[in-house]
């Protein structure tokens, strides 16, 4: 059964949703129903008539900080009991695969983006569930970070990718990368298709896929590997390039 995912975005920035969330495979999911977003204006939550949102830090330093007022408001005005409340940080769990898979079994997820400085503590104090980074940089706010996880998580819903293929078959999925990919034509400036892709045989190109994929991972992804479930030929492989690269040498 089709599951749908309504996910609220809390933005002093709704415009910059506009294109990503608007194009392509998250357009699709919206327009077969399965993916219910909202962007909300931070701002609408303001009070005074200049409807600000940030303040200058207690304790001095650079940079304004998002209120905590304005903020837990936006937030309490959407959130039912039990929806998770991301805050995007660099300060929170390093987004994955596996949290992609985590939180596309909710119903809806409310995204909350930091912007300036960040935002006064008690916000994560009061209102926040889950702190998501997607990486150890700074970004400017948290409005890139939110289409990040929207898009990976929507990747896992049931019927949005259809007959694009699986999140489940793609790099990650099962600890390592996936493999190289051809199309047509068969010989481009004398690179040819390898002749397995090109003959049908299902369990062979499997097979091939597999072993192609482990060399990527050994090649550029090491550290995979220490986490990955092999099979004792699977890592006879890993002792196989480690072989060809040592005569390469
Ligand atoms: N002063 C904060 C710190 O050092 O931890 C950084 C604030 S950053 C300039 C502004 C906002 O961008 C953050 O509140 C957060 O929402 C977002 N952000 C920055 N880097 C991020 C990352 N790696 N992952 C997720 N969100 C991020």
């Amino acid at each position: 059964m089709e599951n749908k995912l309504r996910v609220d975005v809390l933005t002093l920035f709704p415009g910059m949703f506009q294109g990503p969330m608007t194009e392509s495979m998250m357009w699709k999911a919206q327009d077969r129903n399965l993916l219910d977003l909202h962007i909300h204006d931070i701002r609408d939550f303001s009070t005074d008539k200049h409807r600000t949102v940030d303040d200058a830090p207690y304790g001095g330093g650079g940079g304004m900080l998002m209120r905590t007022d304005v903020v837990v408001r936006a937030v309490e005005s959407l959130v039912t009991p039990g929806t998770p409340v991301i805050l995007t940080s660099p300060q929170g769990r390093v987004f994955s695969h596996a949290i992609a898979k985590e939180l596309a079994g909710y119903d809806q997820l409310t995204i909350l983006c930091g912007h300036y400085e960040g935002i006064d503590d008690r916000v994560r104090q009061l209102v926040v569930t889950d702190e998501i980074s997607i990486g150890d940089y700074v970004l400017t706010g948290g409005e890139l970070a939110a289409m990040v996880i929207i898009d990976a998580v929507v990747r896992h819903i049931p019927g949005v990718l259809g007959a694009e293929g699986g999140a489940d078959v793609e790099s990650h999925a099962d600890g390592i990368l996936e493999g190289p990919h051809y199309t047509r034509p068969p010989v481009f400036r004398g690179l040819e298709v390898p002749q397995v892709l090109q003959q049908g045989d299902h369990a062979k190109i499997a097979q091939w896929r597999r072993e192609q994929g482990l060399r990527r991972t050994w090649q550029n992804r090491p550290d995979l590997l220490l986490r990955a479930r092999l099979t004792d030929d699977e890592k006879y492989l890993l002792a196989v390039f480690a072989d060809e690269y040592n005569h390469s040498q």
